[in-house]
């Protein structure tokens, strides 16, 4: 507990929200102390990850305990790797039984940007990860897809589910990436409608963003049960 509180004060990590697990001390830790293949920890020092950053260290355990999170750190902090690494770990890749993951992310850039990033850290392992383009959105036949991880805009997720049929019942952990963003383009309606269609009621939640207006704090209650909120360094710098 103590150990905690220090790294929080070292690291400038701001908690709130009930029985927030420690943060990291290192990326060892996701071995000993969450039972992680170590080929993805192997796959993060290839890449030349030493470190976990802040909020690399505080969103990982939370999300690995279960938890829902909304998390609000600096531009190039590194929220990217916060959220993708519990999804891997956590999901059983192979694609039976539907899409196990779905990124949202505010612009085609960025989620084209995630879905490389995603495919860096799975080196060596068979995950199914697909970028919803603007033709699958338009004419995919997602019963016969294999996809274990889906990352997409709103609209085209929306367009996909609402008219093709994509079925998001098996999705076991959602992330909104820039929900700043995401919240701020008008897409306050079709996140809601993608968060409804993601059912399954044992799903994991959780919100990445730069900065975090109470506006969308409020909005990301309405999303979230029992979140625990983590801020590194101020709230809206
Ligand atoms: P954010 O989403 O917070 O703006 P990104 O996830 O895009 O930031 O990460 C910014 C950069 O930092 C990327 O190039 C990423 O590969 C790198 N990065 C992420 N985590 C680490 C880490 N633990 N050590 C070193 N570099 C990292
Ligand atoms: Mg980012």
């Amino acid at each position: 507990f103590e150990r905690a509180a220090v790294l929080r004060k070292r690291f400038d990590i701001h908690i709130a929200g009930q029985n927030a697990p420690a943060p990291l001390e290192s990326f060892e830790e996701l071995i000993s102390r969450y039972g992680c293949d170590s080929y993805l920890v192997g796959n993060l020092s290839k890449l030349g990850f030493q470190e976990p950053t802040p909020i690399q260290r505080q969103a990982m355990p939370i999300l690995l305990s279960g938890r829902e999170c909304f998390a609000c750190a600096p531009t190039g902090s590194g929220k990217t790797l916060a959220f993708l690494f519990p999804l891997l770990m956590k999901i059983k890749p192979g694609s039976k039984g539907g899409v196990k993951a779905v990124i949202l992310c505010p612009t085609r850039e960025l989620a084209a940007q995630t879905v490389r990033e995603c495919k860096k850290l799975v080196k060596g392992r068979k995950y199914y990860i697909k970028l919803m383009t603007k033709e699958l959105s338009k004419s995919g036949n997602f019963k016969d897809m294999h996809c274990d991880i889906l990352v997409s805009t709103p609209l085209r997720l929306d367009h996909a589910v609402k008219k093709r049929d994509l079925d998001l019942s098996s999705v076991e952990y959602l992330v909104l990436d820039e929900s700043d963003k995401l919240f701020e383009l008008g897409f306050v309606e079709v996140v809601d409608s993608v968060v409804e269609a993601c059912s399954n009621p044992s799903i994991i939640r959780s919100l990445f963003s730069a900065t975090l207006p109470d506006s969308i704090e409020t909005l990301a209650r309405t999303i979230m049960h029992d979140a625990i909120r983590v801020i590194v360094g101020r709230k809206n710098s």
